[in-house]
């Protein structure tokens, strides 16, 4: 039985472990038809952590809270971004406008964010084969997040790139903190 206590380190480590199977299983071919972003969601994992939350929203409202740990978990990471490169700012430009859309989830704020991902996955991608590869991951890691909000599947790339920008028990650490503040906050 889960308790109140323990919900968000169990919904983080379900959502973490979901988004690695699904991206790994994607790199051997595409296995489903299933949109990634809803896969998470309908994952065994997933479902049974959602399953102990105390009136759990609906699935549009979930899809929204994992697409702003998306954000949350690019915003964790990107330092490892900015102290590698502080002159190229596409990264952070991107998970801000990404921001923008976690405090105002509007259509606007989705395209407008989207329209970062370009620039930041552009400098990402140039320093691809250049040691740290931990920053090229969080710069990328960026680019997807600001994608997510217009794109729900990138949802599931930032939360994987996360993990290879950072270790997978920091990114699940990490989740862990917005679950306990996106609980209380209901
Ligand atoms: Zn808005």
């Amino acid at each position: 039985m889960t308790t109140l206590d323990s919900m968000p380190g169990v919904l983080a480590a379900a959502v973490v472990e979901a988004a690695l199977e699904l991206l790994d299983a994607e790199e051997n071919g595409p296995t489903s038809t299933i949109r990634m972003d809803d896969a998470v969601l309908t994952s065994a994992l997933v479902k049974a952590a959602i399953a102990e939350v105390p009136g759990a929203p609906d699935a549009d409202r979930w899809k929204q809270v994992m697409t702003r740990l998306a954000v949350f978990l690019a915003r964790e990471v990107v330092k490892l971004w900015s102290d590698a490169y502080p002159d190229r700012v596409a990264p952070l430009r991107a998970i801000e406008a990404a921001e923008a859309w976690a405090a105002c989830p509007c259509e606007h704020h989705a395209e407008a964010a989207a329209e970062t991902t370009a620039g930041a996955a552009r400098q990402a991608m140039a320093v691809w084969r250049i040691p740290p590869k931990e920053a090229a991951w969080a710069g990328r890691t960026a680019a997807w997040a600001a994608d997510a909000p217009r794109y729900g599947w990138q949802t599931v790339a930032a939360i994987g790139g996360a993990c290879r920008a950072a270790r997978s028990e920091n990114v699940i650490a990490a989740a862990e903190r917005f679950f306990s503040a996106e609980l209380r906050s209901r």
